[in-house]
């Protein structure tokens, strides 16, 4: 799953001991393992091999150049949703051409980048979003290399939030309309429509969802073919689970165990967009403990972390297993779960310092009794966790930290008071 383990009665990363980073880099601190990283990225590709598909690492779930660049040399593409995300990818060693970019508001600025770039596919959004495209290739004298997302109208059964593939949602155009999409556009100057994008939400922690998506995906590919389109690649997204408690999502190989024989032999190219699946679980949050407090019989572990640095138990409600560094009496936990309850464990709300009652990064844990000092692990907090970031507060971003085997180094250095307000002067 990943190499955050208790050994000794004390958390280590890889070689190094949690309270060992936390001592030298500081808190709060995002820490990465790498050979989670690679671990992951290499049980996809091998899960997946069959289908030779571009795996397009997903810049959003952490977007961090160290981090892109590992990616890159384990032989990722990359899924980006902005101008923004492109750059880093580039400037990352992306290949452009094995790039792909979602996103259902790009600006004509961000197109032109793009088609300035030569990325490999725009996934586009909407018939307004073809047209635009279409207009600005022509106008560069270039042909936008395109696939239509389309929404298959499938429930992933994930948060609201985080739905993408039902037909109210914003993404995509429905089944229906993706027809007459192709009989609009596909030969139009300026556009080289050839390719479907699926995408239905995250984390889809069941298989069951892409199998319905891609099967309907694939009815329209048949379909358009029949009308004399030639459509050459299938993308069919991310969302693939992660493990917030142990063994929660299925392994990439059950995933392809289910999907790939669906594409074999289907004659498209396959592209898959993982993000959480290979970062969740490769990143935590390490966090000190300031103050403890009591309120009824309700115990409140007030830490350096917040809503600031994660703000995902806050946005989405997300579960985020927590547990002391060195718990006391060498309580470790014999698994990641929201069930365990130690002997003496103390009720617990882990809450930031942030003038907001959302921001808490776990509710109503039993943990081992913890005191002013402490550190605190939030784990798999790897995808959506930093990115999501803010200086909300004025708080200065955490440093981020790359641990490989017995060795550890800033990705990101802590931001100072100085980068609070260097925008500004
Ligand atoms: C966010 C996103 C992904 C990645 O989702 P994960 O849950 O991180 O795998 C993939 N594709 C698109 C279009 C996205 O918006």
């Amino acid at each position: 799953m990943d190499f955050f383990e208790y050994r000794g009665g004390e958390l280590h990363c890889e070689g190094v001991t949690a309270a060992a980073l936390a001592q030298r880099f500081g808190t709060p601190l995002y820490v990465y393992s790498k050979r989670t990283l690679v671990d992951h990225y290499r049980r996809l590709a091998e899960a997946w091999a069959a289908l030779d598909p571009w795996l397009c690492f997903s810049v959003k779930s952490c977007s961090n150049l160290h981090i892109l660049r590992l990616m890159r040399e384990c032989g990722a593409a990359f899924d980006v949703v902005s101008g923004g995300e492109m750059r880093r990818a580039i400037e990352a060693g992306a290949d452009p051409r094995r790039i792909v970019f979602a996103g259902v508001g790009k600006t004509d600025d961000e197109i032109r980048e793009a088609l300035s770039a030569g990325i490999g596919y725009f996934n586009v959004e909407s018939e307004a979003e073809m047209d635009n495209l279409g207009t600005i290739a022509v106008s560069m004298n270039r042909r936008a290399p395109a696939a239509l997302r389309v929404n298959p109208d499938v429930d992933p059964k994930t948060h609201v939030y985080t739905t993408t593939g039902k037909r109210e949602t914003k993404f995509g155009v429905d089944l229906e309309r993706a027809k007459r999409v192709f009989h609009a556009f596909a030969r139009r100057p300026g556009l080289d429509l050839s390719a479907i994008h699926l995408h239905i939400g995250s984390p889809v922690n069941t298989v069951e969802p892409y199998v319905q998506s891609i099967t309907k995906g694939l009815d329209l590919v048949d379909a358009l073919r029949r009308d004399g389109f030639g459509v050459r690649a299938i993308n069919i997204g991310g969302g693939y689970g992660a493990h917030y408690e142990d063994d929660q999502a299925p392994t990439a190989a059950q995933y392809a165990a289910h999907v790939a024989p669906l594409l074999k032999g289907a004659g498209l190219t396959v592209m898959l967009e993982p993000g959480r699946t290979i970062t969740a679980n490769a990143g935590v949050l390490l966090t000190r403990t300031l103050y403890t407090k009591h309120s009824g019989d309700r115990q409140f572990l007030i830490v350096d972390a917040s809503m600031t640095e994660l703000i995902r138990p806050a946005l989405y409600g997300s579960f985020h297993f927590v547990w002391p560094v060195r718990p006391a009496r060498g309580q470790t936990p014999p698994r990641r779960s929201a069930q365990l309850k130690p002997e003496g464990a103390v009720l617990v709300d882990l809450v930031g310092p942030v003038c907001e009652s959302s921001d808490f990064l776990a509710k109503e844990r039993w943990l081992p009794p913890v005191t002013r000092g402490d550190l605190v692990c939030v784990f798999t907090a790897g995808a959506y966790g930093f990115v999501m970031s803010s200086q909300y507060n004025s708080r200065p971003r955490p440093a981020e930290v790359l641990v490989d085997g017995d060795d550890a180094r800033i990705i990101r250095r802590r931001e100072t008071y100085d980068d609070l307000v260097a925008a500004e002067r």
